[in-house]
């Protein structure tokens, strides 16, 4: 699933591809479903005419501000992504939705599991849930962590994956945090006090930076189809790789239901 990393390297696409200035002329949706708000009928007259002012992201959300004052949001689900291709070029695989754009090029989005969302609204509230700091914003600190975590019984694993602790964070990123600031996932929020919240910090601005510079040069090296999901982190995600710290075996478990890895020597209980 996109988490912060792919979601931003997906703004920084759509910044570099030059999305914003460009004004939709059409809608083109082949599944209902995806589009939360308003109804077909009302995004099929509000949406064609309207100028992208901006390309923003908050969380793995991605806002694009209209001239009409209204925001455009687009979730990419579980394995969405988005391209702005000459309109006359052949349409990629799982191909869903297109929004032909004033020069000739469209917004495609590509959703082969169709779990994509699209939003149009006056006021971003209404799409988005509560969200916790963004970690790459400067004042994201220990202390965010020790007020989030207050409290908190539940493993560190399933805390971070709830997007009011820290914002997109998801399963691979919470993984390589934990393992980067040397945390068992299965310890409990509220366990962690003074250095380990300080090196929790460290490790996920650490582990989403890492990603981020890897995503830059792959679109700076892949351009303009760079792909869609890189695997940037150091924690082995299979027991045939070694740890590169300790050289051990790495161990799963399930937190949540989604699939943990960890090193139990690093990451002692
Ligand atoms: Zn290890």
């Amino acid at each position: 699933m996109p988490e912060l990393p792919e979601v931003e390297n997906t703004r920084r696409y759509l910044t570099q591809i030059g999305l914003a200035g460009r004004a939709f002329t059409g809608v083109n949706i082949s599944w209902n479903n995806t589009l939360k708000k308003p109804s077909l009928k009302e995004f099929q007259q509000k949406l064609p005419g309207r100028q992208v002012q901006d390309i923003q992201r908050r969380g793995k959300y991605l806002l694009l501000p209209l001239d009409s004052g209204e925001t455009f949001i687009l979730h990419l689900g579980m394995a969405g992504r988005l391209r702005v291709h000459p309109a006359e070029q052949a349409a990629p695989p799982h191909l869903r939705h297109t929004f032909p754009l004033d020069d000739g090029r469209e917004l495609r989005f590509l959703d082969g599991r169709k779990f994509g969302k699209l939003w149009l609204v006056a006021d971003p509230q209404e799409a988005l849930p509560v969200m916790g700091p963004e970690p790459l914003e400067r004042g994201f600190s220990a202390e965010d962590l020790a007020l989030g975590l207050a409290g908190r019984e539940a493993p560190i694993k399933a805390l971070l994956l709830e997007q009011w602790l820290v914002a997109g964070v998801g399963n691979l990123y919470a993984d390589e945090s934990l393992f980067l600031a040397g945390i068992h996932p299965l310890r409990s929020g509220a366990s962690l006090a003074g250095e380990e919240l300080a090196r929790l910090r460290d490790a996920i601005v650490a582990a989403l930076s890492s990603a981020l510079a890897q995503y830059d040069r792959s679109r700076a090296e892949q351009w303009p189809d760079p792909p869609p999901a890189l695997e940037t982190w150091t924690v082995p995600r299979d027991k045939d790789t070694p740890c590169p710290r300790c050289g051990g075996a790495a161990t799963s478990i399930t937190v949540r239901a989604r699939t943990t890895w960890y090193c139990p020597t690093c990451q002692p209980a």
